[in-house]
């Protein structure tokens, strides 16, 4: 793996979106971790040693699946799956977590702080906590907590330490501002972000280390079926998987790439997660992007039946695809996403996370409309093990019963 290059020219901007809007007290510990992976950017040594522990340790390169009966049931284009449910712990998060946690390493730091919506990230984090031998405080809403506590309890297997945020809506948002509120406090500690969000770096930072997502899938596509797909879709939290599979396509200009946000129950604020047709730009959490928020520029609630695309901003270089017309972004609710979940286990015995779920709805939407001789790539960002509880509740199905 080589080093990948940015916009040198303004680093950290995606056209007008991006940035670094922070308080003074963590624009130190900002320009330091700018520093730093800046210099391993450019350090192919560093490269090396992620692309080592992604084949022996994550399992890397994921494999590329042909949703054959799936393809078939819905009688047009062709749908590939690539499955990042396959890598070590479960999905994508854990590219990131150990490209960061390498990075944490190299700059001599030994307390990793992390936020958490699903529990995904905190699992990839404290799993390379573990791996690496560094500590680790886990911030997690306590309403995420009560729909995710198996994965609390994974992360306490890992001796980390999770810590419950029970401020503003006791979700992801809320464990963004304690992380960083942590940070500013102990500034020698590293704060461990989960998706492409933040301040510069973080944005770039993401992207560069799930960008091995799309790399592959790219070189799968021509290896394995002999031309590149029509089509790629992901669905888009913070937007890491997304911008993960996208970035090796850009320069495709055959290839459509098309982001789902979480539809939620309903259209007005409160009841979806969907900002590029619910909001408009604004700062949160050190970003300039799309945000949802209601008329006096307060931050929106957001609702989604999966935690990890209930947040009301969207990675930054996700707003400038959108402007620019490189990308679509839709929506899939919550039933659509449910209904996917249920076919795709039916189908091809696959359960992917309800996430994920969002992507599938969008292709089982799209594919009959396509010609059986084109093709759709999603990005299978993780498997729906952790779900299962919701899933059951939604159906009325009582287990234990
Ligand atoms: C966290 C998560 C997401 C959403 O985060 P992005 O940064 O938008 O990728 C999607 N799928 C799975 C399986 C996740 O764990």
């Amino acid at each position: 793996m080589t080093a990948i290059e940015t916009d040198v020219a303004r680093p950290g901007r995606f056209g007008p979106y991006g940035g670094s809007y922070v308080p003074e007290t963590l624009v130190p510990a900002v320009a330091a971790l700018r520093e730093a992976y800046t210099a391993a950017q450019r350090d192919p040594s560093f490269w090396d040693a992620l692309h080592q522990l992604h084949q022996r340790y994550t399992g890397r390169p994921t494999a590329l699946s042909h949703a054959a009966r799936l393809s078939r049931e819905l009688g047009g284009a062709q749908i590939y799956l690539k499955r990042e449910d396959l890598a070590h712990t479960g999905a994508h998060k854990i590219n990131n977590a150990l490209g960061q946690g390498l990075l944490a390493q190299r700059m001599g730091r030994r307390r990793i702080i992390a936020e958490t919506g699903a529990g995904q990230h905190g699992v990839a984090t404290a799993t390379v906590c573990a791996l690496l031998g560094l500590e680790c405080v886990v911030y997690m809403g306590v309403d995420d907590m009560a729909r995710q506590a198996p994965n609390q309890f994974r992360m306490r297997l890992h001796a980390a330490e999770d810590r419950g945020v029970s401020t503003g809506s006791r979700t992801l948002k809320d464990a963004i501002n304690e992380a960083m509120r942590d940070w500013v406090t102990n500034p020698d500690s590293y704060y461990l972000l989960g998706s492409a969000l933040g301040p510069h770096p973080y944005p770039t930072m993401v992207r560069d280390f799930q960008s091995v997502i799309g790399h592959e899938a790219r070189e799968q596509m021509l290896r394995l079926v002999g031309r590149l797909p029509d089509l790629v879709i992901a669905c888009v939290g913070g937007g890491s998987n997304a911008i993960g599979i996208f970035h090796a396509f850009l320069d495709d200009h055959g290839v459509a790439l098309r982001g789902v946000e979480a539809g939620g129950r309903g259209q007005t604020l409160g009841e979806h997660a969907a900002r590029f047709s619910g909001g408009r730009p604004g700062v949160l959490q050190g970003t300039y992007t799309y945000v949802l928020q209601d008329d006096d520029g307060q931050i929106g609630l957001t609702h989604s039946v999966s935690a990890g695309l209930d947040y009301a901003a969207v990675g930054p270089e996700h707003a400038a695809l959108h402007d620019r017309g490189r990308a679509q972004y839709t929506a899939a609710d919550d039933a659509a996403a449910l209904a996917a979940f249920q076919r795709l286990a039916r189908t091809e015995g696959i359960l992917p996370a309800l996430e994920t779920a969002h992507a599938v709805a969008e292709a089982i939407r799209l594919a009959p409309s396509m010609d059986p001789a084109q093709s759709i790539l999603v990005n299978l960002s993780g498997r729906g093990d952790k779900d299962i509880f919701t899933i059951a509740d939604l159906l009325g199905v009582t287990l234990n019963g």
